[in-house]
């Protein structure tokens, strides 16, 4: 099912009371966002963007100032939550305490009316074929506090899909969970995803859960869309410094630059094609190469002041007097070793990109030639 968010806005607190700050919030600010069928949807950004507000006005559970929204080709803007044919998942399993797994999975059927109500045996074909999708027809009789949180998580998917929903709709569902369970969820999610071919929207404020399981990702900040693009031109493309800045570490340089030379106290770098003048320039990690010598292009000493291995890279933190704030570099084991990295250690770096998000355009500069 198609979902077609048009101009869709919502600003909370009445306006009045006689208070002059009368305490309204601009939660979203107009949004359009097309989501095709059987898409995965990742909403990012930070607390407070807008993310559950979107999600909930999508879901009508809340209600927009203005715009509307169409599953498909119906207008679905005034339509009951409960005629919307959507599954939820939220953060918070919300399972029921007091029914074990098979009453939960089952509540949405059980709860129909009669006359749309399926049989009891077959309400219980459909449930015991969700308890296998999740894996867990052997915890039926369990109830939720006999489950660990993945495994709750798993059957709030499982109830959420009992009545077939067009859209699922999930609020950072796997939020609470440590990251081994997150990452198993996850790769679960996406599977059901292909089986089922719902079309999924979901929040979340992980950069790394948005750009592994969504097709597109919706990046916000304080209720705007920044961009809408897919993981992969999201992280190569940003549009902006806040995309930039969101998706990943960031180290930053300032300087002085003078013939497509950046100068910052006794550090250098060529900058080529940039304009004289005071400028800020960003790079990622993965972006700069440490060296024992300098090189004609790139001049910047720094000293190591942390080294971290992280599965297949080495993290080392480096400052230096003419950064403002340390920087991350991440590298490989085998640099690491060549190098004989060690706290203390003096290295220069080199930039191998360096972007820059002043101008109209974002821009790259890479690779970086020698001047
Ligand atoms: P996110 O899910 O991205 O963290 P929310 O949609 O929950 O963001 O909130 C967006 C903004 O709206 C925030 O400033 C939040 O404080 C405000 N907000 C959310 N819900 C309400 C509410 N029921 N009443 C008043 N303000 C709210
Ligand atoms: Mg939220």
């Amino acid at each position: 099912m198609s979902i077609r968010i048009s101009q869709i806005d919502k600003t909370y607190g009445n306006k009045g009371h006689g208070r002059k700050d009368d305490g309204r919030t601009r939660a979203l600010e107009p949004i359009d966002l097309d989501i095709q069928d059987g898409e995965l949807i990742g909403l990012l950004g930070p607390s407070g963007s807008g993310k559950t507000t979107l999600l909930r006005i999508v879901a009508g559970l809340e209600q927009a100032d203005g715009g509307s929204i169409h599953f498909g080709e119906r207008d679905v803007t005034h339509v009951h939550v409960r005629d919307r044919r959507i599954g939820f998942v939220f953060q918070h399993y919300a399972l029921f305490r007091h029914m074990n797994v098979f009453d939960n999975v089952a509540f949405g059927l059980t709860a129909m009316p009669r006359a749309q109500r399926p049989s009891s045996g077959e309400i219980r074909n459909r449930v015991m074929q969700l308890l296998e999708m999740v894996r867990l027809q052997d915890f039926a009789e369990r109830f939720p506090a006999q489950l660990s949180g993945g495994q709750q998580q798993r059957v709030s998917l499982a109830r959420a899909l009992a009545l077939k929903p067009d859209v699922l709709l999930l609020d950072e569902p796997f939020g609470a969970l440590d990251a081994k369970v997150r990452q198993e969820l996850r790769r679960w999610l996406r599977h059901l995803h292909e089986e089922l071919h719902f079309t999924s929207l979901f929040v979340t404020h992980d950069q790394e859960e948005a750009l592994e399981l969504s097709d597109r990702v919706v990046v916000m900040s304080n209720g705007r869309v920044e961009q809408i693009a897919t993981p992969d031109t999201l992280y190569r493309q940003p549009a902006n410094r806040f995309v930039f800045e969101f998706l990943g570490d960031v180290n930053r340089l300032e300087g002085d630059i003078e013939e497509e030379v950046l100068t910052c106290g006794n550090a250098r770098v060529a900058v080529p094609g940039v304009e004289n003048g005071r400028q800020e320039l960003l790079l990622r990690p993965h972006e700069i190469r440490l060296d024992e010598q300098p090189s004609p292009r790139a001049h910047l000493p720094v000293s190591v002041t942390a080294v971290v291995p992280v599965g297949a890279e080495v993290r080392i933190e480096l400052e230096a007097d003419w950064l403002g704030e340390p920087w991350l570099a991440t590298i490989s084991h085998a640099d690491f070793e060549r190098l004989a990295i060690t706290r203390g250690k003096r290295l220069y770096a080199q930039p191998s990109r360096l972007h820059r998000f002043d101008t109209t355009r974002p821009q790259t500069l890479a690779p970086l030639s020698v001047s």
